[in-house]
């Protein structure tokens, strides 16, 4: 939707003139992502970000880390887990939102039931997209999920999951923010990836619109997410050379939403991150690369870290 937003990607720290950066971090982004040269209409998509948050799960996570190029190879499973380590991020909670699930597409019926997001109600949650060879969109973010949550744990933060594969569907959108609201998360990151057309390519990270409809009122986490998202997309573009979206947000790998249950019903600082666009097929074999999903989650993590000891 809008433009104004300044292109992110400015190492973390001071969270002021980023603007300046912005147009520095794009052309360096340029200078290493594959996918500079697209160019994709403004365009529009609003394709699917279906769903934002919930179920909880937390739990030490798991092995992540390893990396095979496999196409939607096994995804880290969760471990058991004993205490956290002590690190920079102790004493924070960090809730992830894996988007959709994978048992989604088995409850047509349950899922497309609506629920209220503050400015109108829409669908529980929706299946998500896929690649051309099926690799689903739940597959992807559950699993970007789980690395990032070991890569966060191994900080020392408290992680939670909204969901860890183990519901039958959803959580629906509502449910997905209330599980980041009650554990008061200092941050939460809900993972996506787009369905748009083939050409759009490129990353870019969601924020919250001021809305105050119903239940939803986003004024106190507008300016905390905006800068959670700018530290991610910078992050982001540096660990995975990734270029910001050439469909959407003017390249700036930010855009603000305001049509986002997840959002809308949030009263912590939350965004979500759309990491490239299945429906491409360029970047559906970065998706489908257990090695780019380790970077994607690097990325995101270095994002969180830094917002979180700003
Ligand atoms: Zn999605």
């Amino acid at each position: 939707m809008r433009d104004d937003d300044k292109p992110s990607s400015a190492p973390p720290r001071p969270a002021r003139h980023r603007a300046a950066r912005a147009a520095a971090v794009l052309a360096a982004a340029c200078l290493t992502a594959a996918g500079c040269g697209g160019d994709g209409g403004p365009g529009q998509a609003r394709p699917h970000p279906g769903g934002a948050a919930s179920a909880s799960s937390s739990r030490p996570a798991s092995p992540g880390p390893s990396a095979k190029p496999s196409a939607g190879g096994p995804s880290p499973a969760p471990t058991s887990g004993g205490p956290l380590p002590r690190g920079p991020l102790t004493g924070t909670t960090v809730v992830i939102d894996p988007g959709h699930n994978t048992r989604n597409r088995e409850h047509t019926r349950e899922i497309s039931g609506q629920v209220d997001i503050g400015t109108g109600r829409k669908e529980c949650d929706t299946t998500g997209t896929a690649t051309e060879s099926g690799y689903a969109e739940a597959e992807f973010t559950l699993d970007v999920a789980r690395r990032l949550r070991t890569l966060l744990e191994g900080r020392g933060a408290k992680v939670v999951l909204t969901q860890d594969g183990d519901r039958p569907f959803g959580p629906c959108v509502d449910e997905r923010a209330r599980i980041g609201n009650e554990a008061r998360a200092d941050a939460v990151v809900s993972v996506h990836a787009d369905g748009a057309a083939a050409g759009d390519r490129g990353f870019h990270v969601i924020l919250p619109a001021a809305v105050r409809a119903g239940g939803a009122d986003t004024a106190r986490i507008v300016a905390p997410s905006r800068d959670l998202g700018e530290r991610i997309a910078g992050h982001f573009v540096r660990a995975t050379g990734s270029s910001p979206s050439n469909y959407v947000g003017g390249r700036t790998g930010l855009d603000t939403r305001e049509d986002l249950g997840g959002l809308n019903l949030s009263t912590v600082p939350k965004v979500f991150v759309e990491c490239g666009n299945m429906r491409d097929p360029k970047d559906a074999a970065l998706l489908m690369s257990a090695d780019w999903r380790q970077r994607a989650a690097l990325g995101i993590a270095e994002g969180v870290g830094s917002y979180l000891k700003r």
